[in-house]
Formats: C-alpha cells, sequence, structure tokens
C-alpha cells in the first residue's frame, strides 16, 4: 500500500510501466519464456501460466521443442560441443571460471592477451581491448570519449546501450534521422555554423554513433557516405558491429568487409560476443592509441573482473575458425550459410505477401504485424506448430510497429526455413499479416 502523500510518486511509477501493466499483463507469456536448452538450431521452450496477480509466470512440466529463429546465433557458434566448447571447457579445468580481479590486479591473463592481439588482428586494425559485458562496452566507455563541450550525433535508432552511454558522456546529443545522410549533414552544417561569431570551432570533438546492422530494422548502416561526412566536418565515427561483425562481409568481418573499406577509416570499432561468437563481452578497437587511452581510463576495465577465461577462449576459437586458421573451409562455408539462408528466407517472405524490412544482407529479418495482440498470437501459434520466434514491440518498436524478428543462423538448415516459411505462410493467412502481395524486388 502506498502512503497518502500528496506529491508521493511510487519509485517504479512511469509512463511504460503504465502501458506495460495494462497491455502486456495479458501477453506477458510472450517474453520472458524459461528456456531449458542451449540456443541452438533448435531450442527448448518451458511453457509456463501467467500469474497475473503476482506478476509471475509459473512454470509447468510442458516443453516445446521447436526450431530456433530467436536467438542471435548468426554462424552457429552456440553449441554444446565441438572444438569451441572444448577449448572453453579445458579452460574452466586450467584457469577456473572467474579471474576474479580486474586487469590491473593479477586479473589480466595470457589468455586475455591472446585474445585482444587476435580481435584487432581479426578486425584488421592496430589494437583493442575487452570487456566481460557488450552493454558496457558501450554504455560504461563512451564517458571515456567525449564530454562536456563535445557533441554527439546518434542515429535515433541506436541501442540502450548507446543511448544510455551517450547520456552518460554529458556532451550534447543531437538525433538524426535513422540511416538518414541528409539529415546527418544538415546536423553537422547547423552545428558548425554556431561557432561562426566567435571564428572558431564550437565543439571540442563531435562523434558520430551508429551501429552496422539494425537489430530492430535490419537496415545496414550507410557507412561509405558516413565516412566522407566524418572527413568533410572533422568528426569521429563511432560504430557498434554486435550484429554484424561475423555475421556480415564475404570473411565475416562486418561492415567494413562488406563495404571493402578499410577498417582504420573507422574510428572506434565496437561489438559483442554474444552473438556471432556464442559467448559473452564486448569489444573496443582502433589505433594502439586510442586503446592505450582505454587501457588507462576506462572504469569498467579499471574496477571491474576481465573476461572470464573460457568465455575468452570461446571467442578465440571461433576467430581460429572464421579466420581459417584452424586450417579447415569451416568458417567461410558458415559464413557463406548465412548469407544463402538469409536471402533465400527474405526473398520468400517476400514473394508470400509479408513486409519484410531492412538489407536484403542482412541476418535480422523484422516482418511488420502491427498489432500488439497480433503479436501475442504469432508467439503462441508458432511455438504450438514448431517454430521459436522473438516478437518485437514496445518501447523497442513504436506502439504500433510491433513486428515478428527472425534471426537467421548458419544452423538453419534448408528444410527447416522451408519448414518455418510453410508455419509464417499459415499463420499470415490466419492472422491478416500478409499485407503486400506485390512482386518482391529483384536480386
Ligand atoms: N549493442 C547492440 C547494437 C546490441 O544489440 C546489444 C544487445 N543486443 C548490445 C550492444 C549489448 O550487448 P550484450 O547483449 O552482449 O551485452
Amino acid at each position: 500500500t502506498e502512503p497518502k502523500i500528496e506529491g508521493f510518486v511510487p519509485l517504479f511509477q512511469s509512463w511504460e510501466s503504465f502501458y506495460t501493466r495494462n497491455v502486456y499483463r495479458r501477453i506477458r507469456d510472450c517474453w520472458n519464456r524459461p528456456v531449458a536448452s542451449s540456443a541452438g538450431a533448435y531450442i527448448d521452450v518451458v511453457e509456463c501460466k501467467s500469474d497475473d496477480h503476482n506478476w509471475s509466470l509459473e512454470l509447468t512440466e510442458k516443453k516445446y521443442h521447436v526450431m530456433n529463429f530467436g536467438s542471435y546465433n548468426y554462424l552457429g557458434f552456440s553449441e554444446t560441443t565441438g572444438p569451441c566448447a572444448d577449448s572453453a571447457e579445458q579452460c574452466v579445468r586450467e584457469t577456473s571460471l572467474s579471474v576474479t580481479n580486474s586487469r590491473q590486479e593479477l586479473g589480466y591473463t595470457t589468455v586475455h592477451q591472446e585474445l585482444d592481439r587476435k580481435v584487432a588482428k581479426f578486425l584488421g586494425v592496430e589494437d583493442a581491448i575487452t570487456f566481460p559485458m557488450g552493454f558496457a562496452t558501450n554504455s560504461m566507455n563512451m564517458p571515456c570519449l567525449v564530454g562536456k563541450g563535445c557533441l554527439l550525433l546518434s542515429d535515433e535508432l541506436n541501442h540502450a546501450s548507446l543511448v544510455l552511454g551517450s547520456r552518460l558522456t554529458g556532451s550534447t546529443i543531437r538525433v538524426f534521422k535513422h540511416n538518414n545522410m541528409a539529415d546527418l549533414e544538415k546536423k553537422l552544417k547547423a552545428a558548425l555554423l554556431e561557432g561562426r561569431p566567435r571564428n572558431h570551432r564550437p565543439w571540442k570533438k563531435i562523434l558520430i554513433v551508429v551501429e552496422g546492422v539494425y537489430s530492430m530494422e535490419g537496415s545496414i548502416v550507410r557507412l561509405p557516405e558516413i565516412l566522407l561526412l566524418k572527413k568533410k566536418y572533422k568528426a569521429y565515427v563511432y560504430l557498434d558491429e554486435a550484429h554484424s561483425i561475423g555475421a556480415l562481409g564475404p570473411h565475416g568481418r562486418g561492415v567494413t568487409d562488406y563495404f571493402g573499406i578499410d577498417p582504420k577509416e573507422v574510428d572506434i570499432m565496437m561489438g559483442t560476443f554474444t552473438k556471432s561468437f556464442g559467448a559473452a563481452g564486448g569489444y573496443l578497437a582502433g589505433s594502439k592509441a586510442l586503446i592505450r587511452h582505454f587501457r588507462l581510463h576506462s572504469h569498467s576495465s579499471v574496477y571491474s573482473a576481465a573476461v572470464p577465461p573460457p568465455i575468452a577462449k570461446q571467442v578465440i576459437s571461433v576467430i581460429d575458425i572464421i579466420s581459417g586458421i584452424d586450417g579447415t573451409k569451416k568458417g567461410i562455408e558458415r559464413i557463406n550459410q548465412l548469407a544463402w539462408n538469409t536471402q533465400y528466407m527474405r526473398r520468400r517472405l517476400q514473394e508470400m505477401g509479408f513486409i519484410v524490412y531492412g538489407n536484403k544482407d542482412s541476418p535480422v529479418v523484422p516482418f511488420i504485424v502491427f498489432y500488439p495482440t497480433k503479436l501475442a498470437s504469432i508467439s503462441r501459434k508458432a511455438l504450438e506448430r514448431g517454430l521459436g520466434v522473438v516478437v518485437v514491440g514496445f518501447p523497442a518498436t513504436p506502439v504500433i510497429e510491433g513486428r515478428v524478428r527472425l534471426c537467421m543462423s548458419a544452423a538453419h538448415t534448408k528444410e527447416m526455413l522451408d519448414k518455418t516459411l510453410d508455419i509464417l505462410n499459415q499463420l499470415g493467412d490466419e492472422l491478416n499479416l500478409k499485407y503486400s502481395r506485390k512482386t518482391p524486388p529483384d536480386f
């Protein structure tokens, strides 16, 4: 019971919680469902009963063993067997799970040194530093780069970790329309004009913050144009490759690989290990001087325990495989398989009449649903028919732009893709989801 004092506001009250209380309460089982398996090609999802009164989900005995199109397991490395799992397991025996300390305080092992170097080499830059959490890699390190008196230009669809990181910098933040170069240039021009009367540059630094692949839209950043603007207006670029590293480009090296750009042109390369690497944590990469700066000044490195070594070992093994250091072609086969699966799924969904968002090469494949209530039906009906998908609504998307988001994986077989397409085709008819019946674009 809340105290009856005028002006008292409960700690947790906000518009968002009002919305979630009233709309999402009835469809709560579509999120937070416990999983009882690895996030592989198939996944075991536990059935639960929603206890509205206590805001909790009660587990039942029932499990759905379904095709997994929800996890960010782009290259299929979220495996429980194979060389990566073996090397991580061996590392637990040799180094234990945790280093218990930060890098500065005997928490920096030879495994970390190997990881930092492998990441830098894989990306094609001078140096890299790694952190135990992708979210914190952004949010805790952006304040090391810019602060008061600086201007930060952020894509409107940037991830929450970038938004939080940007706010924590204390710089002036201006948001530009998603992937819209005209709007970005307009904002850059206007910002520089602000210094005219005094005839000097009004900002200490200008940082443009973008992602490689946007995880709700499936769009790919217009990096070549951004780099031109960066040079023209003497700004810096911070690129979050959480969804593009491993998943994009002929060698899986992300957006620069995809566009054929020298990675050294990007000032700060950031990425996470949770997705294509089937591990956890994140990296920052770039010039030697930049990484030295982070080693000395990053609060999340200096005051927080380093990456658990077995996790580092998993990432090292994945890099060895995808860059062919293991002496096989297995890595490149996975990269090609992911690209094929992505293009096939996108083309077939469009042919069926779904409105599919994003770039044809993006392994994030969202199709629009609009209605929150339809989201719930899709999630439930898909599970019953053998398919696990993620449905996304407010606040991750605008309230009326709910969508189903398929995450493609190299672990999906053609048979799985066809079965999934059959299920989605049925659901599309039953729930009236085929909003576009136009001929799909030829690619
Ligand atoms: N950046 C982006 C663009 C992301 O989508 C995410 C999470 N999905 C993160 C950072 C945070 O990464 P992690 O989940 O590894 O903490």
